[in-house]
């Protein structure tokens, strides 16, 4: 056996399962998490080996959870660039400003990550219709991979999800229905429906693997910094599964001893017009209150109660990190200035994170010289009605250019 997963195992209760068994969540409630047996990981990959391994997030097979790898789905998941953003970083005291651009995976977004391990694993154990809500993206993603693996697909998003989500799942064969509602809404229909039809519940945290494939992005992070992971890293935060896998990522190589035992300090991002976890935090809460009304250009961040509130929150007093909102006027700003400075177009979510380091850095909290990773969850490509650029002039043909 390659990976040298164990179990899985409850955060909360302590209980464990059996990962050879179809398994969604713990009978307490929570999600539930892989553990791995990481001293025998650390027996077999070395750092050396990973250097001859290909440039995908294959490449730590070890440390994910498919039995065999021979049943990885597969669309060309390429390492992500990390890319200073040296002309911005400058301008805003942030000397060492750099973005990783997962805009660059299948399906223009990081949700690749979650669903290449996410229906991998499903297929490996023999389900054939995976079920989810979605606030698009992954709806996309996960279209994509049952598309490649075989299987079925049946995605419920809000009707005012963007539009190119819809097309996308369309497009790959899914199931799709709209909900006149948020995420939430969508989450209780495929609840229902899934008892109805014995679908999978695929479901952000509702199901094990997701937050593996994410999982990845805290592996490459660590290898592209040379084991020695940055400071700070802002993550813009919805159903928080990216930030939990990073962390998960990097507390798996502190214990295998191939970074040190000092943790990045994570950063929550999130939209003002949603922010249940800023406001758990500034409270001190373990756990995340339903955020009313919730509305925001970055609509993959619209989650108005998150499953893993209380992993995110953990893992952000575990770091000495914090949480941050930013306005969605901001959010446009910073998407602008990025792209205009540096070459970089960030989706929203992804700007959200850059304008939370230029506040952190303008508050002391972010100190001169610290290595600032900013994670732009998607490519600004997929939101072409997003953009706030000025509006160019109309020539007749034959026009001079002024
Ligand atoms: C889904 C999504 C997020 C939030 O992801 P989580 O890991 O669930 O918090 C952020 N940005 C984009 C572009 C997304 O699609």
């Amino acid at each position: 056996m390659i990976t040298a997963a164990t179990r899985l195992t409850c955060p909360k209760c302590a209980a464990a399962y059996d990962p050879n068994l179809v398994q969604n969540l713990c009978a307490c409630g929570s999600p539930l998490l892989v553990e791995y047996d990481l001293e025998r990981a650390a027996a077999v990959l070395t750092k050396a080996l990973l250097r001859d391994r290909d440039a995908t997030m294959w490449r730590y097979r070890e440390l994910l959870p498919l039995r065999d790898p021979e049943n990885a789905v597969m669309l060309g998941e390429a390492m992500t660039p990390v890319i200073p953003l040296t002309r911005l970083g400058g301008r805003c005291g942030l000397s060492r400003l750099a973005v990783k651009d997962e805009g660059t995976l299948p399906t223009g977004s990081f949700k690749a990550r979650g669903a290449a391990v996410g229906i991998s694993r499903a297929r490996e154990l023999g389900i054939t219709t995976v079920a989810m809500p979605t606030n698009g993206n992954a709806g996309g993603a996960w279209s994509a991979y049952a598309a490649r693996a075989g299987m079925e697909a049946v995605v419920v998003m809000p009707a005012t999800a963007p539009t190119i989500n819809r097309l996308e799942c369309a497009m790959y064969g899914a199931r799709l229905a709209l909900v006149d509602g948020l995420i939430s809404d969508a989450g209780k229909i495929v609840g229902a429906a899934v008892k109805e039809h014995g679908w999978f519940d695929a479901s952000t945290l509702k199901e094990p693997y997701r937050i593996e494939g994410k999982k990845t992005m805290g592996l490459e992070i660590a290898e592209q910094y040379g084991w020695e992971p940055p400071e700070v890293i802002l993550y813009p935060a919805g159903g928080g599964v990216g930030l939990i896998g990073i962390d998960k990522a990097l507390r798996e190589l502190a214990a295998m001893g191939w970074i040190g035992e000092r943790m990045p300090r994570m950063v929550a991002v999130q939209a003002a017009g949603c922010a249940p976890i800023v406001r758990a935090f500034e409270e001190g809460r373990r756990e995340s209150t339903f955020w009313e009304n919730a509305r925001t250009v970055a609509f993959g961040i619209t989650v108005p109660k998150a499953l893993g509130d209380f992993l995110v929150l953990d893992a952000l007093y575990a770091t000495g990190g914090t949480a941050v909102a930013v306005g969605d006027a901001e959010i446009l700003d910073w998407q602008h200035r990025t792209a205009e400075a540096d070459g970089v177009l960030l989706c929203p979510e992804g700007a959200a994170t850059v304008a939370a380091a230029a506040k952190l850095r303008e508050s002391g909290w972010i100190r001169e010289g610290e290595r600032v990773l900013a994670i732009n969850t998607g490519s600004g490509l997929k939101y072409p009605d997003a953009p706030r650029c000025p509006e160019p002039p109309l020539l007749q043909p034959g026009d001079p250019l002024a």
